[in-house]
C-alpha cells in the first residue's frame, strides 16, 4: 500500500526525543524556545509561538486579534473544519465564502460580498499546500478595517512572490501534525510581527498568565512540550529538502497525468511556490466517476483520498446557522471533483509510474 501520507522520522529525531527524555525536563523548556527562534527565523516572522495543536494555534490567533461574542469572521467554505470551529469557540459567527475553482483558495468575490458591520477578521486557507490570493485579500482587510488569520496548517515552506507562508496575515497558524509537511506528533506554532499579539498568546496558551500566578486573561493550556519540540526542530532542518521531494513528485504526476482525458491536474498561481500538502486533482469527465476512480486506486494499493468530501456549510453542525445547499455552489462542485493521491516524500519514481499507469488504463 502507497499511504496518502507518511511522517519522514529518520534516527536523528528519534535521538533528539531520547535526549529530551534523558534530560528529565519533559515540558515546555529550551529545546522549545530554541524552535521558536528557528522556525521564525525559517519563516522570516518575528515572532514565533509553540502551542499544542494546529487548532490551539488557530483559536489563540483569533484571540490575539479580540476576535469575540457578536463579530463575524469570514472563512472558506472548503476547508478542515477548525477553521470555524476556534471561531466559536471565541462566541464569534463563523461566516462562510466560496472558492476559486482553480486553486481551491478563498474567492476575494466572495469574500467582499460576505462583509458586514459586524465583520472583524478574515481566516483565508493556504489549501493543499498553495498561498491564497493574498493581495486581494489584504486589500478587502484594509478597506474594511478587518484582522487576516492565516491558516498556514498546510503550507510550512510555501511562497508567493518569494515571502514565505506565515507572513500574509496579522497572526497565522500552523499544524505540525502527524500528516503535515513538517511534524512534531501533534504540535502547532503561531508566526506574527505583532508584538501585542504575540504577548496576549503566550499568555492565552497558558492559562492567561503574565508572570508566575499572575492572572491577567482567560487563558488554556495550550503549551506543547520538549519533547515535541525536538521533533520539529530536526525537521525543520529537513523540511526544505522534504518540500523539494513534494514538488519534484508533483511534477512528475502532473507531467503524466496532464493528457488524460477528464483529469485536470493542480494549477500553481504564478510567483507561488506551492509545497503539495495534497496533490489534488479534478476528475471532471473522465470515464469513471471520482469515487470509482477512488476506488479503482484503493484496490491497487494508492491510498488515494478525498479532502474534502463535504464543504463546511452542509456539514450537519453548520447548517444550524442557516446555509443550505447552493449557497456555495464552487465548494460544492470541488467536493464532488477532488481527489488527492500520494506525494508525500516517500512515495518514489516507480510508485508514481504506477499511479500513473492506473488512471491512464482505466
Ligand atoms: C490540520 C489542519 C488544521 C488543524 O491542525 P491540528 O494540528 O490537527 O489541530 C487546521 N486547518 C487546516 C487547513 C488543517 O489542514
Amino acid at each position: 500500500m502507497i499511504p496518502i501520507a507518511k511522517p519522514q522520522i529518520g534516527k536523528e529525531e528519534i535521538n533528539a526525543v531520547v535526549k529530551v527524555l534523558e534530560s528529565g525536563m519533559l515540558t515546555q523548556g529550551r529545546v522549545t524556545s530554541e524552535f521558536e527562534e528557528r522556525f521564525a527565523s525559517f519563516c522570516q516572522s518575528k515572532h514565533a509561538i509553540m502551542t499544542s495543536s494546529g487548532t490551539t494555534a488557530l483559536h489563540t490567533c483569533l484571540n490575539s486579534m479580540g476576535i469575540n461574542k457578536g463579530d463575524e469572521v469570514i472563512t472558506s467554505a472548503f476547508t478542515f473544519v477548525a477553521g470555524a470551529s476556534t471561531i466559536l469557540m471565541q462566541g464569534a459567527a463563523p461566516v462562510f465564502a466560496d472558492i476559486r475553482p482553480d486553486t481551491f483558495n478563498i474567492d476575494p468575490v466572495s469574500v467582499e460580498k460576505a462583509v458586514t458591520d459586524k465583520t472583524r477578521a478574515i481566516v483565508p486557507v493556504d489549501l493543499y499546500g498553495q498561498i491564497y490570493d493574498y493581495r486581494q485579500i489584504k486589500k478587502l482587510a484594509q478597506e474594511n478595517n478587518l484582522k487576516i488569520v492565516e491558516d498556514a496548517c498546510q503550507s510550512v515552506g510555501a511562497e508567493s512572490d518569494g515571502k514565505k507562508a506565515g507572513t500574509f496575515g496579522n497572526v497565522s497558524a500552523f499544524s505540525l501534525y502527524a500528516t503535515k509537511n513538517l511534524v512534531s506528533g501533534e504540535g502547532g506554532m503561531i508566526t506574527t510581527d505583532d508584538d501585542d499579539a504575540a504577548d496576549k498568546a503566550r499568555r492565552f496558551i497558558n492559562h492567561g498568565q503574565a508572570g508566575r500566578y499572575d492572572y491577567v486573561d482567560l487563558g488554556y493550556n495550550y503549551r506543547a512540550t520538549d519533547i515535541q519540540a525536538a521533533i520539529g526542530l530536526v525537521q525543520l532542518k529537513k523540511i526544505d529538502m522534504l518540500n523539494s521531494r513534494r514538488i519534484e513528485n508533483a511534477k512528475l504526476l502532473s507531467e503524466g497525468l496532464d493528457e488524460i482525458k477528464g483529469i485536470i491536474v493542480p494549477h500553481v498561481r504564478r510567483g507561488n511556490r506551492h509545497v503539495f500538502h495534497q496533490y489534488t486533482i479534478k476528475v471532471d469527465g473522465y470515464k469513471l466517476s471520482r469515487d470509482q476512480l477512488l476506488e479503482r486506486l484503493r484496490d491497487n494499493g494508492i491510498g488515494a483520498n478525498i479532502y474534502y468530501p463535504q464543504p463546511l456549510h452542509l456539514a450537519h453542525f453548520y447548517r444550524r446557522f442557516g446555509y443550505k445547499k447552493g449557497d456555495f455552489p464552487v465548494a460544492e462542485e470541488m467536493s464532488k471533483k477532488v481527489l488527492s493521491i500520494p506525494v508525500h516524500p516517500g512515495v518514489d519514481r516507480p510508485s508514481i509510474e504506477k499511479i500513473i499507469g492506473i488512471i491512464k488504463k482505466c
